[in-house]
């Protein structure tokens, strides 16, 4: 029987994702180092995980108000309000969720008619395309570009928008490309946002890993946190990907419309990770600040070997992502990455599963050691040469 017939059209259209492709065919491979799924290499760290210990021995085993925990909404609060200095009630402006790929996807379904316009930079995080179509709006991608540092700029955005545009999709610092933007870029999208009556989603997962210059949260700005959707989590900055916990943060009337959705699908997170999280915002502060650290050292090598090697590499600002273009090698970045990888065993995202826009480059996630990141490279220099004395015989 063909059972595909049962299944949603918009469903049945939606490309899978890029990575996980790509990732499957690496599973099976031995001795690859790679630099492909963006998660931190380091465990969370210890005292979290024995808050989540001792919870579960105390017989923290039940549902949590569908909210999430107001102990951990009071955390968020004073976390927000002291690093991103937005401050927001407990009662009824923060709800906890699974992820921020949760509040991602019930932010779309609480705010999006079909039809409606959604705008995001691109390249991007693989998931904003897929969800906002699973949500029947229709997706505006705005182009950043490498000469720009992948910044978002006003004029791109006042280039791509149209009318219908309800929603601005923000990720900075951004997955894949490090991009960011300085105060005065940022506040020209404000501008733009309130003028166009853009209502913004700000996904602020890497807003802890910024190398370059202060973070600065669009929230903040004049006028801007009521038309400001905040999205934060854990997995990043307290390398707790597992644990499957973020938030969301904004105006009353938009939280509680998410609320209605959340508590349909998921009721609540899990209360062993809230448990944890309010741990990790309390006393993570320098664990998390030890990895940063970590981070900007490789970050600073990857990038001086990708612009040794040929392959020429922008400086990420933020996140734990390089973004080199393979433009030099002579083959687009699908041959790049699957030769790598057959030749030398190193693992790459090509650029173009992040959008049209990421042709030409593959991502490099260097949240894995220093010493892994040296022999990644040494490879990744020895294909490059095997490519360019190929192209001369
Ligand atoms: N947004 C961005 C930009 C991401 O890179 C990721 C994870 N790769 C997520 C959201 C999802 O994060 P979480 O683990 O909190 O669901």
């Amino acid at each position: 029987m063909d059972t595909s017939r049962f299944i949603a059209r918009h469903v049945a259209g939606l490309p899978k994702s890029g990575i996980r492709d790509f990732f499957e065919i690496v599973a099976k491979m031995d001795d690859v180092i790679s630099l492909g799924i963006g998660e931190p290499d380091f465990d969370t760290p210890w005292h979290i995980r024995e808050a989540a210990i001792y919870a579960l021995e105390k017989g923290r085993t039940h549902y949590t108000s569908n909210l999430g925990l107001i102990e951990l909404r009071r955390a968020i609060s004073r976390y927000v309000e002291k690093n991103f200095g937005i401050s927001y009630r407990p009662e009824d402006e923060i709800l906890v969720t699974v992820g921020v790929s949760e509040a991602l996807d019930i932010a779309f379904r609480a705010l999006v008619n079909p039809g409606d316009k959604v705008m995001f930079h691109q390249p991007c995080y693989v998931s904003y395309h897929p969800s906002i179509t699973l949500t029947h709006g229709v997706a505006v991608p705005v182009p950043t570009y490498a000469r720009e540092n992948f910044a978002l700029t006003v004029a791109a955005l006042a280039a791509a928008w149209q009318p219908g545009c309800k929603l601005l999709v923000l990720n900075l610092p951004c997955n894949p490309t490090g991009g960011t933007c300085s105060r005065a870029q940022l506040e020209a999208i404000a501008k733009f946002c309130i003028e166009k009556d853009l209502l913004v989603v700000s996904d602020e997962i890497y807003s802890e890993l910024t190398y370059e210059g202060q973070h600065v949260s669009v929230a903040g700005l004049p006028g801007m946190k009521e038309r400001t959707i905040f999205l934060h989590g854990f997995s990043k900055a307290f390398a707790m990907t597992g644990w499957r916990i973020g938030y969301a943060c904004g105006p009353a009337a938009l939280i509680d419309a998410m609320v209605k959705v959340h508590q349909y699908s998921m009721m609540c997170a899990s209360i062993i990770s809230q448990e944890a999280a309010i741990e990790a915002l309390t006393h993570g502060e320098e664990a998390m600040k030890e990895m940063r650290e970590q981070y900007h050292r490789r970050r600073d090598y990857i990038v001086r070997r990708f612009n040794e090697i040929g392959l020429k590499c922008h400086l990420p600002h933020g996140s734990f992502y390089a973004f080199p273009s393979v433009a030099a090698s002579g083959l687009g970045e699908k041959d790049f990455a699957v030769g790598l990888l057959q030749a030398e065993r190193v693992a790459m995202v090509p650029g173009s599963a992040f959008g049209a826009n990421g042709a030409g480059f593959v991502r490099a996630c260097f949240a894995t050691s220093y010493e892994q990141l040296i022999e990644a490279t040494t490879r990744i220099e020895r294909y490059v040469q095997s490519l360019a004395s190929r192209s001369k015989r």
